[in-house]
């Protein structure tokens, strides 16, 4: 609910804890870059809970997004692709492609099927500071900016997820990471 009315929250994932708002919400995404301190053209991650909710966001799923989904969702590996009108911009930093990924965590899953939206979320940490993968390690304007801190303990992997671009012939690796 809080997720849906545009709060923010805290939640755990696969590689580190991540700072989460409803992505069809501009309002709220901003909420984020100002909790963060994060420059607006860092365009941010939206989290699915499966490949159908990734495809309703995207204006082309082409069959090597729907072969590296069957394979590596959910998991750490984020698939750019070109945005639909659904996104705002606020959440791509202005640019017309959208990064997705389905985290590979229980609890992560269960919160976005729950709010039943799309969830903009980068690293729950200040810009330029290290990802928490404990809520311990959380800094205090981070929690003070969300309406819930959800803790599932470590968060197993540590490193940030893959991105993968896959609106460029071959697909490029623009970080590498957890996978
Ligand atoms: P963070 O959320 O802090 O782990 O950072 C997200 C990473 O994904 C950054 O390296 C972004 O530059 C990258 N990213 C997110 N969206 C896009 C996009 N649409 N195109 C290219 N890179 C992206
Ligand atoms: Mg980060």
């Amino acid at each position: 609910e809080a997720l849906r009315s545009g709060r923010l929250v805290v939640f755990p994932t696969e590689t580190v804890y991540g700072l989460g708002a409803n992505a069809l919400d501009a309002t709220a995404v901003m909420g984020i870059y100002a909790a963060k301190g994060r420059p607006v053209r860092n365009p941010l991650i939206v989290h699915v809970h499966n490949a159908d909710a990734a495809r309703q966001i995207v204006t082309m799923w082409p069959a090597a997004a729907e072969r590296l989904a069957k394979t590596f969702w959910p998991g750490p590996l984020s698939l750019v692709l070109p945005k639909s009108d659904a996104i705002p911009d606020v959440v791509t930093g202005g640019g017309p492609t959208v990064a997705l990924r389905c985290p590979a965590h229980r609890v992560a899953l269960k919160l976005i099927e729950m709010a039943d939206v799309p969830v903009a979320a980068p690293s729950a940490n200040p810009s330029g500071y290290v990802s928490p993968t404990r809520v311990e390690h959380l800094a205090e304007n981070i929690k003070r900016a969300a309406a819930y801190v959800v803790d599932a303990g470590l968060c197993p992997g540590g490193i940030e997820s893959t991105v993968l671009d896959l609106t460029e012939d071959p697909p490029r690796v623009l970080r590498p990471g957890l996978l």
